[in-house]
């Protein structure tokens, strides 16, 4: 129905739409193509015209859709060629309140009534302080309402998923208290006031009697998102633990859309104006890189987040490219951003969900090691145990070992000693006793003779001593043999000892053949007795070898006396000899005593 020949025109002080459509002013207006423009921002009001003819015969309502949600101020003028006539002001806008507005509706509607085969030119008169764009679509007035059901369906449908997800994950926050949750629900509540006032539906039904809501409510929800998006991001892609340049780019962004949302409170400022549209573009670039990076160093997380955000990127350029009238408009450039939120929201909250699995499995991963852990320590702590109790039970061992080896030494010891003191014993036995005749030797006779002399000296008693020497024994020893006279030794030996019968009587070996006698306290009568029946006794003897009897005899020399103090043993000895000497001589087997 808008024909091709659009134009348009800036003001360069006020007009009112007699003075805009002035002949005069025909050559100040510039022709404009297609149903979409992109004026800029910062600019004076702009006159839009266009012609209309109603070829239907049917249809006299129409509408007119003025989009962009930003405008401040939209006035309508038609004038009607047929009837050469004005008709009525209409006008719309973020600066009025909604009853002011020609159609009651989110949209900026205006009714334009032609009958058949009429003509009128339309004159649009634009205030936009901030970026203006702008869209012009003509309606059937059924269609539209038909068409406006559908739309509102799919908005509804586009705020409810919105409204399921912030919930839900309202919900994951309470449960969880994780932080990532409330960012994301924060974030996603921002979108939905962001859809809420880009619509019209927030300005339509929640804050109509706010003139600054109304009129802001687009800027701030837009830099509230932006701002939340960057606290999501910062929280999501757990920038403070990888520090360095992401978190500083993060650091400037949130800063910045921080101090814009609050100079969004004193409205219209120089930072909206000159920054904010540099910074809406270059912000979500800022998020795809952070995310590119982090997705090339591994981190999953940041492999959704990327996906995610190109959803709503591709969506966003779908409609800035509808709105500037490069591509032609329709339902893609129209829902392209929605559809990109609803993306990128279920897909982040996808992302969040398998997030609680991950940890999980790691945490389950994480309690697996623990566990194992502590089985390997009290395992370790048993063996520990059983070691320490085997080392007990072998040191008990070693112990009782010790004990009863100690034991055996002692007895060992105890034995070698006895068999030591036994065989003292015997070897000094040995040291004065003859081997051969078991008798007392020459060196313990002399031993014990200068003993008796000094106490004999001493308590004035008589000492006697007898020296016996075996007669013709070399006879013995050649017819016989010295194994006979050997044999012939003991028993004289043991012969002579039996006849001693007082104690302190003594009897020694005191030369080959020869034996000797002392006899404490006897007087050499007394002991010349005695001499006398130990010869007797020998030359009684029955010595038998090979059948036949062996004669054996001794001779006998005695003496004795009373000895002087410090007399030497030898003189009773050598009076004996003499004595011995005699007998001999006087036929052998004789005891003859000293004179
Ligand atoms: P007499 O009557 O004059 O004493 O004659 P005799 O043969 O006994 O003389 P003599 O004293 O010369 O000989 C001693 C002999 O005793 C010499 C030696 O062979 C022998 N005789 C000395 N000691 C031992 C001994 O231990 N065993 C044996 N079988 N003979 C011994
Ligand atoms: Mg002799
Ligand atoms: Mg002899």
């Amino acid at each position: 129905m808008i024909n091709n020949h659009l134009s348009y025109l800036v003001e360069d002080q006020p007009l009112t739409h007699l003075e805009a459509s002035a002949p005069e002013r025909k050559n100040q207006w510039r022709p404009l193509s297609g149903d979409s423009f992109n004026f800029g921002t910062l600019h004076p009001p702009i006159w839009v015209r266009f012609d209309i003819a109603n070829v239907s015969l049917t249809d006299h309502l129409w509408l007119l859709e003025v989009g962009w949600p930003l405008l401040e101020r939209v006035q309508v003028f038609q004038f009607n060629h047929t009837t050469q006539h004005w008709s009525s002001e209409m006008s719309a806008g973020i600066r009025a309140p909604m009853d002011q507005r020609a159609v009651l509706h989110h949209h900026f509607l205006f009714p334009l009534s032609l009958l058949f085969n009429e003509r009128a030119t339309v004159y649009i008169r634009v205030e936009c302080r901030m970026a203006l764009f702008l869209t012009l679509d003509v309606w059937r007035n059924r269609t539209f309402w038909l068409e406006d059901q559908q739309r509102i369906l799919l908005l509804g449908l586009f705020f409810g998923i919105l409204l399921i997800m912030v919930l839900y994950n309202l919900a994951l926050y309470i449960i969880t208290k994780d932080r990532n949750y409330l960012f994301y629900v924060m974030y996603a509540v921002a979108i939905l006031f962001y859809e809420l006032a880009g619509t019209g539906i927030g300005g339509r039904y929640l804050w109509d009697d706010s003139p600054w809501l109304r009129y802001m409510g687009y800027v701030l929800f837009a830099c509230i998102s932006f701002l939340a998006a960057t606290i999501f991001t910062r929280e999501f892609l757990s920038l403070k633990r990888y520090g360095g340049w992401l978190l500083q780019l993060n650091n400037v962004i949130l800063v910045y859309w921080l101090i814009l949302t609050l100079s969004c409170a004193w409205g219209d400022n120089p930072l909206l104006d000159y920054t904010s549209q540099l910074a809406a573009m270059l912000s979500p670039v800022a998020a795809m890189l952070t995310g590119i990076y982090l997705w090339i160093k591994g981190n999953v997380q940041a492999k959704h987040y990327t996906i995610a955000y190109s959803f709503l990127d591709v969506g966003t350029i779908v409609l800035m490219l509808g709105l500037s009238g490069i591509v032609p408009r329709g339902p893609l450039t129209e829902y392209g951003q929605m559809v990109g939120f609803v993306l990128q929201f279920v897909l982040l909250s996808l992302s969040l969900a398998d997030r609680i699995n991950r940890e999980r499995r790691e945490r389950e991963e994480a309690q697996r090691v623990a566990l194992d852990l502590s089985r390997k320590i009290s395992q370790t702590h048993e063996e520990k145990l059983m070691i320490q109790e085997q080392i007990l039970e072998i040191q008990r061992r070693a112990n009782e070992e010790l004990d009863v080896r100690v034991l055996d030494r002692t007895n060992e010891l105890e034995r070698a000693m006895k068999n030591l003191e036994l065989a003292n014993k015997e070897l000094s036995k040995l040291s004065y006793t003859d081997p051969l005749t078991r008798v007392h030797n020459r060196r313990y006779f002399d031993r014990i003779l200068s003993g008796e002399i000094r106490r004999a000296a001493r308590t004035q008693q008589p000492v006697s001593v007898a020296i016996a020497d075996i007669d013709h024994f070399k006879q013995i020893n050649e017819v016989h043999g010295h194994l006979i006279g050997d044999e012939c030794l003991r028993l004289v030996a043991k012969t002579l000892g039996q006849q001693l019968g007082r104690t302190g009587d003594f009897i020694a070996r005191y030369g080959g053949e020869e034996f000797a006698f002392i006899l404490p306290a006897t007087v050499q009568e007394n002991a010349m007795i005695v001499a006398d029946r130990a010869r007797s006794a020998v030359e009684s003897l029955n010595f038998i070898n090979a059948g036949k009897r062996i004669g054996i005899s001794v001779s006998i020399g005695v003496a004795g006396w009373i000895p002087k103090q410090d007399e030497a043993p030898h003189r009773l000895l050598h009076a004996a000899d003499r004595a011995l000497q005699e007998a001999k001589h006087n036929g052998r087997n004789k005891a003859v005593a000293a004179n």
